[in-house]
């Protein structure tokens, strides 16, 4: 593989056109500033807007700028994969493109690289101009994560963060479909350390994770590293069995020995809908899982890409392809 950079910066835009000219801006004076070679290693996600025919305008009078351009929208855990999957540094970071996470840190995390760490997180001390909303639920998110799971992912940090080649090659041989980066990076294990930061407001446009796409995300991060949901389902359906036998026991007392009203329908009706509850929770539940495993047997490659010309460019790219069907 053709290894001549030192740096390369992966960029995961979807529907960008607001504020990728700005990052770009932004992104090369930062990287020009350490003297050695880089690359800004852009992901088109299927936007819909001007953002590729922007960045390919770059491309043209910059050599340090690549762009993979994804068929359709794949989402931005797989826009991450892909980059790295593509990048060529010997230390590889991934930003957000909306200058949320501040280009500037980027010289402090390869100072750290440069100390000997092989993975540099980017902590948020602060968030601005978050909703409230949007804040309360990242802190449930990730405490819950952290409460769940056996792999230890660090609070409050995104995928913005700095990684080296060897961390890399071992995250191109994961290759499962629901993907939840920032975990899969603590699972390769490797030498971290975090560098803090205060997380600013997008530059312009709007978040490109709506609620739905935020619930999906923070299941895909639970359920890919941790088998505790299910538990908790048969822990929950024991609970409630014990509960109504106990209950059952009551209400023959009771008509034996004739004391109190008889436990009448609505007592009935809501002992029934109580348990049909549970059982649709532990089926949901199960329902995840299975998915999961059903979404792994397929095998369908991760993405797929519109320019063939980024595939057809090196070996190892071909490789991947393979690697990935
Ligand atoms: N993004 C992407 N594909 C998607 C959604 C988002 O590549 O389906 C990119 C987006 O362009 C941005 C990054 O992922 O560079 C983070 O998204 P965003 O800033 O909208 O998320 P937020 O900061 O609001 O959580
Ligand atoms: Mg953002």
């Amino acid at each position: 593989m053709k290894r001549n950079v030192r740096y390369t910066i992966i960029i995961p835009v979807y529907n960008e056109e607001a504020v990728v000219e700005e990052t770009y801006r932004r992104l090369t004076r930062v990287m020009e500033a350490t003297g050695e070679p880089y690359e800004l290693l852009f992901v088109n996600d299927g936007s819909r807007d001007r953002t590729a025919e922007l960045i390919e305008s770059f491309a043209g009078s910059d050599k340090c700028v690549r762009l993979l351009d994804f068929s359709r929208n794949f989402g931005h855990q797989i826009a991450i994969t892909a980059g790295m999957d593509y990048a060529r540094g010997d230390a590889v970071v991934i930003i957000d493109a909306d200058l949320q996470d501040p280009p500037e840190l980027i010289p402090l995390m390869i100072d750290k690289w440069k100390e000997g760490y092989e993975v540099v997180y980017a902590q948020r001390s602060k968030r601005k101009g978050e909703t409230l909303f949007k804040k309360w639920t990242a802190a449930l998110f990730y405490r819950t994560l952290r409460a769940l799971t056996e792999v230890n992912i660090p609070l409050d940090t995104g995928d913005f963060r700095l990684i080296d080649r060897k961390v890399c090659d071992a995250m191109r041989g994961v290759r499962e479909k629901n993907r939840f980066v920032r975990g899969l990076v603590s699972w390769v294990g490797f030498r971290s350390t975090a560098v803090e930061y205060v997380r600013e407001e997008r530059f312009a446009g709007e978040t490109k994770y709506p609620l739905k796409k935020m619930l999906r995300f923070s299941m895909d991060g639970i359920a890919s590293f941790s088998h505790k949901p299910l538990k908790l389902a048969a822990y929950l359906g024991f609970m409630i069995s014990f509960a109504s036998f106990i209950y059952l026991v009551v209400s023959l007392a009771q008509r034996l020995f004739n004391t109190g009203a008889a436990a009448g329908w609505p007592s009935l009706i809501a002992c029934l809908l109580l348990t049909d509850g549970v059982i649709l929770i532990v089926l949901g539940i199960l329902g995840e899982y299975v998915g999961r495993i059903y979404d792994e047997t397929r095998n369908r490659p991760l993405y797929i890409l519109r320019n063939k010309r980024e595939v057809e460019d090196a070996e190892h790219e071909i490789e991947v392809i393979y690697s990935a069907l």
